[in-house]
């Protein structure tokens, strides 16, 4: 019999009307011919009302309590829904994480999910039961309740689904599907039909709002295909899946996050383990560090700068001053008003021109660009908080995403099959492994690239946006794309890569626009190796960049440029290199490459 999971927000539960409506769904899949199990969250603000009354009485809650506080919201929406169904003339049991052995590591109030057991929901459902699962908590191995921070029901439901082989993961919420961008910033914002597992984590982790960025990892390790729907509407919803919507359109959605904050860690000595220095401090305060930009040293100083959630500009400070102490140099200037906005699509991987298109859509705006970091299927840029909204509203309008695609497929049952077909398989090899562990896929070396960088760049709106219309013009393909803002003075370095037979080329368009636009210069390097580890759950185990600063500071060897994604972290080092590095990679992440 099909299985199917649905998962009710907040807001689908808020009070009995909406709980009974739930319900009704439910038994409605049931009478269908489907398994059903439920997984809901606490009622509306539940969770932050408890949160608020933990911080009455102490300014510090022990993490612990928390999870045994902030876990009765959801046991409360368990119960109510088990009553509902019973009321409406079928069979339902409502059960905790504990109840159903969703066992997690003992990381309160973050935990990750290391395995869960099916059989006692497998011998209920086949009893005809309806099974309702209490979302975002688990339990230890010392039977200590434990949540999986906020959003968790989302990944407690997709998780549910890959371990019990489920037909469909339905997560019912109180909008109509994946948006474009956040339609309550924008309102031409589109609701779209398909979007790709790999551009949702990006917009997820983006604040894109929709689904907790852990369950749409879940979703894709374990290729489980996610129909996002309103609760509230008939609306058809959004399907994540393997696939885009559309493979000709090089973006699929945008976003804005608006309370960064750019720390600049100034005049470093420009060696081997510098960096590690700086981020194994702020990562061991668990900040999620973003748009990481190094300045390729000159006179044996280099210049890194970073974007942290605005609110944790605190704890991050206090961790690079220590690092500067035990450098013994550097300082440290940072700056809160800022925005990044950022566009997301598989699309621009196989592109040219699609940064040229961002950075001229800006310049039209009198949009300052502050900072700018690409990765494959990313590009982000910081910009004046003041400039956030009129940014997003016109990179949006640049890339059409207020309309559908032109040949937009129906939502993909065929991709569905292929998915499941994958699914055993996935399964399989993921036997036997905790189950939000970090799994790597691969380890890569790249010797087909060049480096340029103009430096002394004015910080004006539009000459990004020309440097890459002229570069696109060249026909010459961009790879990686850095920007940072010389803190000294008004002035910016832009380094980007190209295939290094195109380095000269490239070298005689941006010495043209250096001069009309007086730049300080123009230098560059043949000779570079660029070094990529992908996989799934890099960003959320921020680890993994950490690691590949050490393996690299261990044999000496200098990174010049980084870029992350939820999905990749690359780095360019020297290339002569290359080798070397990979090597030493491999073995340090050979515990987890599969
Ligand atoms: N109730 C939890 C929260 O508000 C979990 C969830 O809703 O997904 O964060
Ligand atoms: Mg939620």
């Amino acid at each position: 019999m099909p299985l199917i999971v649905q998962k009710f927000g907040g807001t689908s539960v808020a009070d009995s009307e909406k709980i009974l409506g739930a319900a009704r769904k439910a038994i409605r899949a049931q009478q269908q011919g489907n398994q059903v199990v439920m997984v809901v969250s606490a009622m509306g603000k539940n969770t932050d009302m408890l949160i608020g009354l933990a911080n009455e009485i102490s300014e510090r809650p022990p993490a612990r309590e928390m999870d045994m506080l902030l876990s009765t919201g959801e046991q409360v929406s368990v119960a109510l829904m088990a009553m509902a169904i019973h009321a409406l003339g079928s069979q339902a049991v409502s059960l905790t994480g504990a109840q159903i052995g969703i066992k997690t590591d003992d990381t309160h109030t973050k935990a990750r999910i290391k395995s869960i057991s099916t059989e006692r929901m497998q011998q209920l459902l086949d009893e005809g039961n309806i099974v309702i699962a209490a979302g975002f908590q688990g339990i230890t191995d010392h039977f200590d309740i434990t949540t999986l921070g906020r959003g968790g029901s989302d990944t407690t439901a997709v998780a549910l689904a890959a371990v019990l082989g489920a037909d469909a993961c339905e997560i019912y919420t109180d909008v109509d599907g994946v948006y474009s961008t956040d339609p309550r910033v924008l309102p031409e914002a589109r609701c779209v039909d398909q979007i790709s597992y790999d551009e949702m984590l990006e917009l997820a982790s983006l604040g894109a709002g929709v689904m907790h960025n852990r369950s749409i990892e879940f979703a894709k390790k374990y290729q489980v295909p996610i129909h996002v729907r309103s609760s509230l509407s008939d609306a058809p919803g959004s399907m994540i899946i393997v696939e885009p919507e559309s493979v000709e359109r090089p973006v699929c959605g945008a976003a804005v996050t608006e309370k960064e904050a750019l720390v600049s860690v100034l005049d470093v000595p420009d060696r081997p383990g510098v960096s590690l220095e700086i981020f194994s401090r702020v990562a061991n305060r668990n900040v999620t560090v973003d748009m990481i930009v190094q300045n390729v040293g000159e006179d044996g100083k280099a210049d890194i700068s970073f974007t942290v959630p605005r609110d944790e500009i605190g704890i991050t400070l206090e961790a690079v001053q220590e690092a500067i102490q035990q450098l013994d140099a550097g300082r440290i200037t940072h700056d809160d008003n800022v925005s990044k906005v950022s566009v997301v699509g598989l699309g621009m991987a196989k592109q040219a021109g699609v940064a040229e298109t961002m950075f001229a859509a800006l310049g039209r705006e009198n949009v300052n660009i502050q900072m700018i970091t690409t990765s494959e299927i990313k590009i982000s840029v910081l910009v004046e908080r003041d400039s956030a909204l009129p940014a997003l509203r016109a990179v949006h309008k640049a890339f059409d995403l207020e309309t559908a695609p032109p040949a937009a497929k129906a939502t993909g049952s065929s991709s569905l099959v292929h998915a499941e077909a994958d699914a055993a398989d996935v399964v399989a090899r993921l036997q036997g492994v905790d189950m939000e562990e970090l799994v790597l896929d691969d380890i890569s070396l790249d010797e087909s690239q060049g480096r340029v960088t103009i430096s002394g760049v004015p910080d004006i709106p539009g000459v990004a946006a020309k440097v890459f219309h002229e570069i696109a013009e060249a026909n010459i393909f961009v790879d990686m794309i850095v920007q940072n803002r010389d803190s000294h003075e008004e002035h910016a370095s832009l380094s980007f890569t190209v295939p290094r037979e195109k380095v000269d080329d490239s070298v005689v368009v941006a010495g043209r626009l250096a001069e009309q636009f007086s730049c300080t210069g123009v230098s560059s390097c043949p000779n570079i190796a660029k070094l990529s580890v992908s996989g799934v759950g890099l960003r959320s185990h921020t680890s993994v960049a950490i690691r590949m600063f050490r393996a690299l500071a261990d044999i000496g060897v200098n990174v010049a440029m980084i870029n992350t994604s939820e999905v990749r972290v690359n780095v360019i080092v020297d290339g002569d290199k290359g080798e070397r590095a990979l090597e030493s990679l491999k073995a340090v992440f050979a515990d987890v490459l599969r």
